[in-house]
């Protein structure tokens, strides 16, 4: 049986994409089959595991907009990492929110897709862009569960506060299976009380797990993706691939 995950919170640059890339990289490495979909026209989650984005055939955005294209074929595969597959994304994914709005069965367009094919996988992450669009809407409606990164700053409980209220509307309307799966803290600055007080902050508030491993802040995570590699494949001896094994490990065990 597959797991669905879609990576989301709506706030910007808390770490979506880099724990999408590396969870889904070091479930990889871990023997699971993984299918990595990148709903972001942005195309991070797709350069960030070595995809050239802008020299693909074929792209989610084909198998969103054009019912002809099968997942299979618009699939690309990462040469170290035999078992996972990508359904990469470019800014083309842009147009595909334009070309949705107003068809019958919009916001179903992922499940539709996916249905077919998630159990040829262990895991299927998908990295949704910072909004409530219609991407994330359908990213939503094809997960069984969200996984929500936290950065530790204060702000942090705002995104989430949002976050549950977006879940509890597609949950009510859209998807009844849709759990919230979890929250990892991001970007974790172990020299300041800041982020320790976050954390505190964020468990005594709300009632959904919340992952023991913790993402440090660290700068081969950063530089990583400028390498087009996985964390694990660029530096597996750092803090953070440590900290995304640790977390690729505790998501196994909460899964099971
Ligand atoms: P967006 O909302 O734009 O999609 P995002 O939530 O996907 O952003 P990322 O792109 O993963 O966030 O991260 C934002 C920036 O922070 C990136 O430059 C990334 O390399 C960096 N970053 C993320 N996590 C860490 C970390 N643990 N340590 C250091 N840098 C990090
Ligand atoms: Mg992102």
């Amino acid at each position: 049986m597959s797991r669905v995950i879609a990576i989301a919170n709506q706030k910007g640059g808390v770490g979506k994409t880099t724990t999408a890339i590396n969870l889904a990289a070091t479930l990889a490495e871990l023997g699971k089959k993984v299918l990595a979909i990148d709903m972001d026209p942005q195309g991070n989650m797709t350069s960030g595991l070595g995809i050239d984005k802008d020299s693909l055939d074929l792209t989610i955005y084909d198998l969103i907009i054009d019912d002809e294209k099968t997942p299979r074929e618009c699939m690309v595969t990462v040469d170290a990492l035999p078992t996972l597959r990508v359904l990469p994304a470019n800014v083309d994914l842009s147009g595909a929110e334009i070309e949705l709005v107003g068809e019958e069965g919009s916001t179903d367009v992922l499940k539709g897709s996916l249905d077919y094919i998630k159990d040829d996988y262990d895991y299927v992450i998908i990295d949704c862009p910072p909004s409530l669009s219609l991407l994330t809407i359908n990213s939503l409606v094809a997960a069984d569960s969200v996984l929500v990164p936290l950065q530790c700053e204060y702000y942090a409980l705002e995104g989430i506060a949002q976050l549950m209220k977006t879940v509890g509307l597609v949950r009510d309307r859209l998807n009844p299976r849709l759990t919230i799966n979890g929250v990892v803290f991001t970007m974790y600055d172990s020299r300041t009380n800041l982020s320790a007080d976050v954390i505190d902050n964020v468990k005594k508030t709300v009632e959904v797990r919340v992952y023991n491993s913790i993402i440090p802040r660290n700068v081969r995570l950063a530089e990583a993706p400028s390498n087009g590699l996985p964390i694990n494949l660029y530096d597996k001896k750092s803090t953070g691939a440590e900290a995304y094994r640790n977390l690729a490990n505790e998501l196994i065990e909460a899964t099971k």
